[in-house]
This record gives structure tokens, sequence and C-alpha cells, in this order.
């Protein structure tokens, strides 16, 4: 995917977010950040191919197992994005205030073009993930279901 996604959807002479560039750097770190937009939800992030892999989770990723949660892949962000706390202001993409909900590392078990299986170390979030891609008549459906196993 790469950041140009990213980079289009934001006027970075008015948000403070960072206009980022792809680096390996941080491979192995995730991050969730509790994000209060027009509708408040959760950015699940992991750093992957030198940007973060991003999915909104509008309930939150699961603390138990056997909860089934929504998420849906959003544009991969720059790395530093998973240092971004504050107020992206209103008229800009994703308008609201960001904190930073959990952060950690992750070792990744299982990786498929519909399938991801990791093992989160967060403060708050532990344990085996898996994100599976819904099968539906779209093949590369941005909607996916994160689970802890
Ligand atoms: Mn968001």
């Amino acid at each position: 995917m790469g950041l140009e996604e990213y980079n289009t959807k934001r006027d970075f002479r008015k948000t403070r977010e960072p206009e980022g560039k792809e680096t390996p750097a941080d491979e192995g770190m995730f991050v969730v950040q509790e994000h209060h937009a027009s509708h408040l939800h959760y950015d699940f992030r992991l750093a992957l191919d030198g940007v973060l892999k991003s999915w909104a989770v509008p309930k939150g990723v699961p603390e138990e197992p056997k909860v089934r949660r929504l998420a849906v892949q959003t544009e991969d962000h720059p790395p530093e994005y998973a240092a971004f706390e504050g107020s992206i202001p209103k008229g800009e993409y994703g308008a609201g205030e960001v904190r930073i909900w959990d952060r950690g590392t992750f070792d990744l078990k299982e990786r498929g073009s519909d399938r991801l299986v990791f093992v989160l170390r967060g403060q708050r979030l532990n344990g085996a993930y898996a994100l599976v891609r819904f099968k539906g008549k779209e093949k590369d459906s941005r909607n996916w279901l994160i689970m802890k196993l």
C-alpha cells in the first residue's frame, strides 16, 4: 500500500500528524490509538514492511478470547505515527483527539494475504491474536475481524 494515500489525505500545514517516510526501524512494534473522531474508534497498528499496517476497530481490540471485533483496514501510516497523541484540527481528515491506548511489541507467527497471527506484548494487550479478512465477493475487502486466540 505505501504512504501515498496517507500523505494525500492530510494537509501537513494544518495537522501536527507526522508527514512520514517508510522506515524499517520499528519493525515488531504495535500501537493502539484511541481516536475520538466523528465516531470513537481504536486504531490498531502493526509495524510491518517499513510502515504501520492499520485497522480501525470501532469497538476496540478484545482483551478476552472468543470475542470477534470488526477491524476496517485503513491506509498505511508512517512509523513515527506510533508516537502521535494530540488533536487533529476541525475540518481535517480524522479531526478529533488521539491518545495512545496501548503500545508494545509483537511477534509475527503467520502472515498470509487474508490472515495474520501475532503475539502482542503490551501494557493492556497480551497474548496471541489473529486478524482474518472477511471472505466476501470482494477479494481485497478492507473488512477484517480481530480476535484474541
Ligand atoms: Mn482513526
